[in-house]
């Protein structure tokens, strides 16, 4: 028994039972030798280099994210993890093609646009008409079904720049309804604002929902400096614009989630799940969205198998997720396939939010171990990390074990640049800082290993709505 332990069982009385359970000191000591010597590793860094250079682009369903699954593979098998698998996963096929847009009156210009996954297509002779402007897609919604006549839509209102990303949820509704809205209310097509925070000429890509049997538009967004111009030509009076997307959905996709396993000792069939997305946006290079979360997780359980002095106790599971970006199709087919290991599951997290330095550790697990996140916080604050609260969101991918009660933490990064390059053009390498991925880099080996050692258990987690 831990002497901290024995203090426990010593000073408390028997409501203290199940708060024994603490990280031992060896393994905290081992986890702040690793984090140290991973502050000096480009380990993880030049895996995204290779992914960035070697595949590139990696929309869900190409060849690129074909390549991806293969570079994955490869790399995990290169890292010498224990073992290795692809699970398949299927979703519908979303294709670009040519995509373009230009007032042409009254002030004839292009604009530039890209259309938004899911889609449909305008046809070949493009969408013509008479642009309609609302601040909000909530304004849109106000008016009266079937009023408009075959109008353009336009949604103008702009993303507010935060460390945390809170305003992409307010904006992000323009880009997810917009298309179905605009078919309710009788328009031709709509295009939105970027739901972004930079003034490039970048447009920012993303999907939209559409329900089996409703009905949409053509929905394309426009780059921050176009909305402008279209804002400032609509000061002026009526404008007219032609939309021509080349895009829609083409049979089912192909994909896979790429598993790679660094085998526990003792609680081998037991799992620490960290990952990133493996899919991206065609437009980039995905480094920053998510090339960035995947380069660090998998080479945090190599970094872990080649530093430590022992293996983990648990088994580290680092998961490339297929198909994040147009609906978790791999975070939901990984449930599917693992739902009766479930409470194999110890704790999940993902790192999925840009390049960004960490600068909070939260968590959602049972009150009771919360004096192990503690203790897990301490290894991670000479790394300029807060301990924050206990309802942390965990990452997208893990949404659907979270959701059937595995526990989850997160490892927060500052967001305030994110916006500027999630889903362009503008997302590639050289927008990640080595030293900020480093540090990055370092909290996850730390976390995971502590993870993988902490002798007790997370759950059961708090539910939060
Ligand atoms: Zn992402």
């Amino acid at each position: 028994m831990h002497r901290i332990c024995l203090l426990l069982a010593l000073c408390g009385g028997a409501h203290l039972a199940h708060a024994q359970t603490l990280i031992s000191q060896d393994d905290l000591d081992i986890a702040a030798q690793l984090r140290d010597r991973a502050l000096n590793s480009d380990m993880a860094y030049q895996l995204l280099e290779s992914l960035t250079v070697e595949v590139g682009p990696r929309m869900a369903g190409t060849p690129g994210d074909a390549a991806g699954v293969a570079w994955a593979k490869k790399t995990f098998e290169a890292l010498d993890y224990d073992q290795v698998a692809l699970e398949p996963v299927t979703f519908p096929l979303w294709r670009r093609g040519a995509e373009s847009a230009e007032v042409t009156a009254p002030y004839p210009q292009p604009l530039a646009v890209t259309a938004l996954g899911f889609s449909p297509g305008t046809g070949p002779q493009g969408v013509e008409a008479k642009v309609v402007h609302f601040g909000t897609l909530h304004e849109l919604a106000q008016i009266e079904d079937g009023s408009l006549n075959g109008e353009i839509v336009f949604i103008s209102n702009q993303m507010e720049r935060t460390k945390t990303g809170e305003g992409y949820g307010p904006a992000v509704v323009a880009r997810r309804d917009g298309s179905t809205v605009t078919a309710a209310k009788g328009g031709s097509a709509v295009m939105i604002r970027s739901v972004g925070t930079d003034n490039n000429r970048t447009p920012h890509t993303g999907t939209m929902r559409v329900e089996p049997g409703q009905a949409a538009v053509p929905a394309a967004a426009l780059s921050n400096p176009d909305a402008d111009l279209l804002v400032a030509m609509l000061e002026r009076g009526d404008v007219t614009v032609k939309l021509s997307l080349d895009v829609g959905i083409d049979g089912e996709g192909l994909s896979h989630n790429v598993i790679g396993d660094i085998k526990g000792s003792d609680k081998a069939d037991e799992f620490v799940i960290i990952g990133g997305h493996l899919d991206s946006w065609d437009l980039g290079t995905g480094a920053v969205d998510d090339g960035f979360g995947v380069a660090i997780t998998m080479a945090a359980g190599r970094f872990i198998a080649e530093h430590a002095p022992r293996p983990p106790s648990r088994t580290i599971r680092v998961v490339a997720w297929a198909n994040e970006e147009q609906g978790l199709w791999g975070a939901k087919a990984y449930y599917e396939a693992h739902k009766d290991q479930l409470e194999k599951h110890l704790v999940g997290a993902e790192s999925d939010f840009g390049a960004g330095r960490v600068w909070a550790f939260a968590s959602r697990v049972n009150k009771a171990a919360l004096p192990v996140i503690g203790q897990i916080h301490s290894v991670l604050e000479p790394l300029g990390i807060e301990l924050g609260n206990n309802a942390a969101f965990g990452g997208a991918d893990v949404l659907p074990l979270r959701a059937a009660g595995m526990p989850v933490v997160s490892l927060y990064q500052d967001g305030s640049d994110y916006f500027d390059y999630h889903h362009t053009a503008n997302d590639t390498l050289d927008k990640v800082d080595p030293e900020v991925m480093r540090q990055n880099f370092a909290a996850w080996v730390a976390f995971t290993w502590l993870a993988a050692n902490y002798p007790g258990t997370f759950s059961p987690a708090p539910v939060i709505e």
